[in-house]
């Protein structure tokens, strides 16, 4: 038996697991396994045939990776959900699942530097054309689409930026238009739920707040379930038309008695058993560890961010504070739309003396970690103008948000205390 609740911090305890079958064992176990037996041949054809769901090989699923999907599916209010080796093989395989050589995509241009790589050149390379559009203006969406146009991509809470993204405005583009909506929702688990705005699919990578501690790098597709795949047969061929991929299954019909679950089987069967990118049963295990705790941590993690953000606008040496908290107008009219309990943990701020002040106030911090990294319990600093951004031009560099100046801090849930101790006296030595 299984708990059934709609309260994310009882879903993250109890969705999809109650206790080992086999052992009566409470916390979820690692099945450390290549394989699993047939019971015998007919059930294995059944398997292959997906006549019967189960397991077969951990290259396409595993208990460990099923209980976090299950867990993950519940707490977005998705039908299934798909484990995998890291958040940017979750963004490969989302867009991979319905775009083939000669489609396109629109992304919004305030995406994770790892994402625009992959979008504008890893699938450029592949035939696929991402075309980019400025979320400040949702129309720009409709604009760039057209026969080949297979889907929407966008972040909740970009950073550096850290202007939310308008979901609802574009998700109702994309329901006049039969496209879906792809989310990464990485920096905002628990505050924002995607599909309750209409996204089609909900990207993470869980190395960040999912897991929380640091230890694992790993990524998650949630299916809603939602979007009518068979309605638009035209414009997914990949659902609709027989795979030869798949011994001519045609997606769509193939799911008709499993439910609306086109979209995460067909990844399921054919990319992640030919591309390989499954996430260990072990790092399953760190991140279900993780999610246990994740609706306490975010609020922890908001609360000191909050109390950050404020603490820096007061400051003499700082001239910008970027945060969604202190954002006016149509941006904080998003920020309080599509985001619940806080405002991430994200904050961001410029300093008046230039990119040497920035430089030294990295240097100086004593508890804050210096990485290239978001999500971890402990506090994170970056100064992004001498390290992730400094390939760009300062002309780039300030378009994607990026000042000589500017610090991102990926505030942790230390005692608050400690936190603005630390940047009081990194900010003395600036
Ligand atoms: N999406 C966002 C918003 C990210 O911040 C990152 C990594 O920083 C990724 C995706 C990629 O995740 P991973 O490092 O797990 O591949």
């Amino acid at each position: 038996m299984t708990i059934v609740s709609q309260h994310p911090e009882t879903i993250v305890l109890h969705a999809g697991y109650r206790s080992d079958t086999a052992t009566q064992a409470v916390a979820v176990p690692i099945y450390q396994t290549t394989s699993y037996a047939f019971r015998d041949t007919r059930h294995a054809a059944d398997l292959f045939a997906l006549r019967e769901l189960g397991n077969i090989y951990t290259r396409m699923m595993n208990p460990t990776c099923a209980v976090l999907e299950q867990r993950m599916a519940a707490l977005e209010g998705g039908v299934a959900a798909l484990a995998l080796s890291s958040g940017q093989a979750a963004t490969t395989l989302a867009i991979l699942n319905i775009c083939e050589s000669g489609d396109n995509f629109v992304a919004s241009t305030d995406l994770y530097g790892g994402t625009w790589n992959l979008f504008a050149n890893t699938f450029c390379q592949m035939g696929i054309e991402a075309r980019f559009v400025d979320p400040a203006d949702p129309e720009a969406f409709r604009q760039k689409v057209d026969d080949r146009t297979r889907c929407f991509y966008a972040e909740t809470l970009p950073n550096p930026k850290l202007q939310v993204f308008p979901i609802r405005e574009v998700s109702g583009i994309c329901q006049a238009l039969g496209i879906p909506l792809i989310m990464d929702n990485t920096a905002a688990p628990i505050l924002c739920r995607p599909i309750e705005h209409g996204a089609a699919v909900v990207v993470y990578s869980t190395t960040k707040y999912i897991g929380g501690h640091g230890t694992s790098i790993g990524g998650l597709i949630v299916d809603s379930g939602v979007f009518n795949w068979e309605r638009y047969k035209k414009r997914f061929p990949l659902l609709n038309k027989p795979d030869p991929n798949y011994h001519g299954t045609v997606w769509t019909e193939a799911v008709k008695p499993l439910g609306p679950i086109a979209y995460s089987l067909r990844m399921r069967a054919t990319l992640l058993r030919d591309i390989g990118t499954a996430m260990s049963p072990f790092n399953a295990f760190a991140f279900i560890q993780g999610l246990e705790t994740l609706p306490l941590r975010m609020r922890a993690h908001c609360a000191n961010a909050e109390r950050v953000a404020h603490y820096l606008q007061e400051h003499p040496l700082i001239s910008r504070v970027i945060y969604p908290g202190l954002q006016t107008g149509e941006y904080r009219r998003r920020a309080n739309t599509y985001l619940q309990g806080g405002y991430g943990a994200l904050v961001g701020f410029e300093l008046k003396n230039g990119l040497e002040a920035g430089r030294r106030f990295i240097d100086a911090l004593q508890m804050f970690y210096h990485v290239a990294n978001i999500g971890d319990a402990r506090s994170l600093a970056i100064h992004p103008a001498t390290t992730t951004h400094s390939q760009l031009s300062p002309e780039d560099q300030l378009s994607s948000g990026v000042s000589a100046s500017y610090v991102r801090l990926a505030v942790g849930i230390e005692h608050i205390d400690d936190i603005l101790k630390d940047i009081e006296q990194a900010l003395d030595q600036s």
